[in-house]
């Protein structure tokens, strides 16, 4: 007989591998699954992975992207240090127009910040910037690294799951062999293929980007980020970045273009001169309907829609969710400042049975898209 875990985890970047942590901290037997051999294959293993605070006039958006980086980081310090790089993060305006933004944004900063002036900056080897805010405490991951590293302290298995069924009491996973795996609850974070179940509702989408790898000598201590991210030089490796295309493609046509572009805006900030290319990575970012991340329980869709035909003209009947089946996903472009803290709050609901936070809540979105069918 196959072992049963309290719960599998499918997918393999930041998010899924926050979530089996969690859940294993928290005393579960987990299993971390993903089609790939290794972590952060993904969106995940693109990423520039900075860990910064979000800027802006207070929205609620910025508040929890706020929370969950003062718990990111902490919780990247505590456990996994060595791939956590607190270099602070400058955010700089991207033009004249968005400086004069800054004064109002600086009200809204909850994290440790201060100004850093025009001839600071330059005295850092940053040019063409406006005054700046400077967050300390901020700083990036190395992303594959740092997934491997969460890796290593769960159980993992490689296996590309292409269905899955409830037997009343359990989830069956299978893969194209009809190899099964079995597990009381299964999380799903499996990025911008979110396709396992209908979850339209959701409407994960994914927005492309790439990032370059180069090598340089230049001593650029602090992060910084304007259109695009720069990151200090952490061993001799200086990481630009950047996520901006809408795709459904997994992998768009890269002939190096996107990276040339990056560079050349790059350049613009810093001295470039030494750089060399020594790695590219792309990948996929996967984003919500409404750009808060997904985390909690997953609706029966084509229960609802059969049972309750009027849901479409706007009747409100109570939502019925699929067995002990959950979500961590949609953490859009900061997946590494949301993933730990959804990954707490999911694994309290799972294994504690705390209600999840409304601003997560997937459940949010569905009568919404109900009405628009
Ligand atoms: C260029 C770039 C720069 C970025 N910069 C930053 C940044 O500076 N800061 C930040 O916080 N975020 C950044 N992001 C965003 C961040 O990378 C994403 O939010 C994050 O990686 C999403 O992680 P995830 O775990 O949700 O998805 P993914 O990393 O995409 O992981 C999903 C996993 O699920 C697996 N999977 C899917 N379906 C199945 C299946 N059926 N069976 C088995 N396995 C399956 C896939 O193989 C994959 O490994 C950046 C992204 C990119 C692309």
């Amino acid at each position: 007989m196959p072992q049963t875990y309290d719960t599998i985890v499918i997918g393999a970047g930041i998010a899924g591998c926050c979530t089996a942590f969690m859940l294993q901290k928290k005393g579960q037997k987990v299993l971390l699954v993903d089609r790939s051999a290794t972590a952060a294959t993904g969106g995940s293993g693109a990423a520039g992975a900075f860990v910064s605070p979000k800027i802006g006039k207070g929205s609620p958006l910025q508040t929890l992207t706020n929370e969950a980086f003062h718990f990111a980081k902490d919780f990247y310090l505590k456990h996994f240090p060595d791939h956590f790089h607190q270099t602070g993060v400058i955010r700089i305006p991207k033009d004249l127009e968005d400086a004069d933004k800054f004064e109002i944004y600086e009200m809204h900063n909850d994290s440790k910040y201060h100004w850093v002036e025009k001839s600071e900056l330059e005295d850092l080897g940053i040019y063409n910037a406006e005054k700046s805010f400077l967050f300390e405490e901020a700083g990036v991951c190395d992303a594959p690294e740092m997934c491997a590293g969460i890796l290593e302290q769960v159980s993992f298995k490689q296996f590309d799951i292409k269905e899955l069924e409830h037997n009343g009491t359990n989830w069956i996973l299978l893969n194209a062999a009809r190899l099964t795996l079995n597990a009381q609850n299964i999380v799903l974070s499996t990025g911008y293929q979110n396709d396992l179940f209908d979850m339209r509702y959701m409407g994960v989408k994914g927005t492309w980007g790439s990032r370059g790898d180069y090598s340089s000598d230049l001593d650029l201590k602090v992060s910084i980020h304007k259109s695009i991210s720069v990151s200090a030089n952490v061993h001799g490796i200086i990481k630009i970045g950047a996520t901006h295309v809408k795709s459904k493609e997994a992998c768009m046509t890269c002939d190096g273009e996107p990276l040339k572009g990056l560079f050349e805006t790059a350049s613009q900030m810093v001295d470039s001169s030494d750089f060399v290319l020594k790695e590219t990575f792309c990948g996929m970012r996967a984003g919500s309907k409404d750009y808060f991340p997904l985390a909690g329980k997953v609706i029966d869709v084509p229960f609802m829609l059969q049972t309750y035909p009027a849901i479409v003209r706007g009747a409100k009947p109570p939502v019925k969710h699929m067995a002990n089946l959950f979500i961590c996903n949609g953490v859009g472009g900061r997946g590494f400042v949301f993933a730990p803290l959804m990954a707490e709050w999911l694994s309290e609901m799972i294994v504690e049975n705390k209600e999840i936070d409304k601003r997560v809540d997937p459940d949010r979105l569905f009568l919404k898209w109900c009405r628009k069918l």
